[in-house]
């Protein structure tokens, strides 16, 4: 009851947010986690001024919590819904010869679809038309399966580059929704390879989805038909790699054998999106240690364990 109000309101509060945001050229949602950020210093600062401390702590005690609560009704109650697996005819546990039937057939699509799309002089995926891959994704949204999306699909284009791309790359974010203005961030300097389907993800954020899992399931939803090659390909090519990162505790050898299968085209593309990890992740690890594997961890983005619940998805609904 109580969750199905928030599903209704989050649909107004959508438009809404949209409709004041969505026009802004660059992230306004940043600025705003910007303009946060001052707040937060400036008050903690004062606060170390016996004179104003009573005023500050205050100040800061309100502003939290006023900031709380937005994000639980604007969000947080979204995590409550009805999960996706629920909504699908079979719950049966992944298994990983089932997961290696798939791995196979999408390897081939990925060579194929690979075989289709633009590439820079160094022979690596490029996108060509950012424009008409969001077009596809939001037009993708409208006509989801209903069994699975009842939300609707307002195919507003609220895109944005992030403005914290560096800090992004450096601690391996490939994007992020934000539930304060509705826009979804993508870090634009990822490699090619990973912003069609990052767009797709956060895009599913955008229409109500909020498990991280739920959103690359609905984000492969989006993509893995479309007939733009770009947006199909990064798509398909995730969700290999989401298969063989849930294979590959049980058969190595199997998913060895599978990269070294991969055409000279997705070697190349494989290769350059280790260069960039190991490229930013070096200097973070030189920094931090290990905060970002911790990091991975606790984000769902990567290691092997937490990829479960969307193959768990992918192997009920592609049922093999
Ligand atoms: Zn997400």
């Amino acid at each position: 009851m109580v969750v199905s109000f928030f599903e209704s309101f989050f649909e107004i509060q959508k438009e809404v947010h949209q409709a004041v945001f969505a026009w802004i050229p660059f992230s306004f949602g940043d600025v705003f986690y910007i303009l946060i950020g001052v707040f937060l210093l400036y008050y903690i600062v004062i606060s170390f001024k016996k004179k104003r401390r009573h005023f500050s702590l205050l100040t800061l005690l309100i502003g939290v919590n006023i900031f709380y609560f937005l994000y639980q009704i604007f969000w947080g109650m979204l995590y409550f819904q009805t999960p996706i697996i629920k909504k699908l005819s079979t719950q049966e546990e992944p298994t990983t010869e089932k997961a290696k039937v798939l791995a196979l057939k999408y390897l081939e699509k990925c060579k194929k679809t690979r075989s289709l799309v633009k590439e820079d002089r160094n022979g690596i995926f490029i996108i060509t038309d950012l424009r008409s891959i969001q077009k596809e994704i939001l037009a993708g949204q409208a006509s989801l399966p209903k069994s699975i999306s009842g939300k609707k699909a307002p195919e507003v284009n609220s895109f944005k580059p992030s403005l914290f791309r560096n800090v992004m790359s450096f601690t391996g974010i490939l994007g992020y929704y934000n539930p304060f203005t509705a826009e979804a961030q993508y870090n634009s300097q990822l490699p090619n390879t990973y912003i069609p389907f990052t767009s797709a993800h956060e895009s599913s954020h955008q229409l109500g989805f909020a498990r991280e899992q739920e959103a690359n399931f609905v984000g492969y939803l989006i993509g893995i038909n479309s007939k733009n090659s770009e947006l199909r390909y990064s798509t398909e090519y995730f969700t290999l790699k989401s298969l063989l990162n849930f294979i590959v505790e049980k058969d190595p050898e199997f998913v060895k054998t599978m990269l070294e299968n991969y055409s000279p085209q997705m070697k190349r593309d494989r290769a350059y999106e280790k260069a960039f990890v190991l490229q930013h992740q070096g200097w973070l690890d030189d920094f931090f240690g290990f905060t970002n594997n911790l990091f991975l961890k606790s984000n769902q983005q990567e290691g092997s364990v937490t990829y479960s619940y969307f193959i768990d998805l992918l192997l009920n609904y592609e049922r093999v």
